[in-house]
């Protein structure tokens, strides 16, 4: 999606610090992080949110892959005591980029809530 801005990274149109990518997903360093490690776990395709993920015919496939791949990137950021994933769904959830993504936070113990 032309408007899209995860759209865009994919594509490659607009940088991002990638760590990790696969068929599947990509995984970059959020721009504004809130704490020492945190990525964006995203699915390469234009799903909206988590909701749509469920309606999809092959959206506990897509779950699974990013499932699948956390021990991986988390590995990769060294993240080896423990780490936070987020998903933020629509307005009320806090979401701003309407492209499926998880957080994924650490490197620092983490407080009560940080988004
Ligand atoms: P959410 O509010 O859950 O939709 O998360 C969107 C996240 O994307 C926010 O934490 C932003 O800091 C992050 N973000 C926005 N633009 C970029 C970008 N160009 N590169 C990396 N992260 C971004
Ligand atoms: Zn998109």
């Amino acid at each position: 999606m032309q408007d899209c801005i995860f759209c865009r990274i994919i594509a490659g149109d607009i940088s991002a610090d990638l760590v990790y990518q696969n068929e599947n997903m990509v995984v970059f360093r959020d721009i504004n992080p809130v704490a020492p490690v945190h990525l964006l776990v995203v699915p390469r395709r234009h799903i909206k949110d988590i909701l749509e993920l469920a309606a999809a015919e092959d959206g506990l496939d897509l779950m699974g892959a990013v499932l699948r791949a956390l021990p991986e990137i988390a590995a990769k950021v060294g993240v080896t005591q423990g780490f936070r994933l987020i998903n933020n769904c629509g307005p009320d959830g806090g979401q701003t980029i309407p492209h499926i993504h998880f957080h994924l936070i650490g490197g620092q113990k983490l407080g009560e809530k940080l988004l």
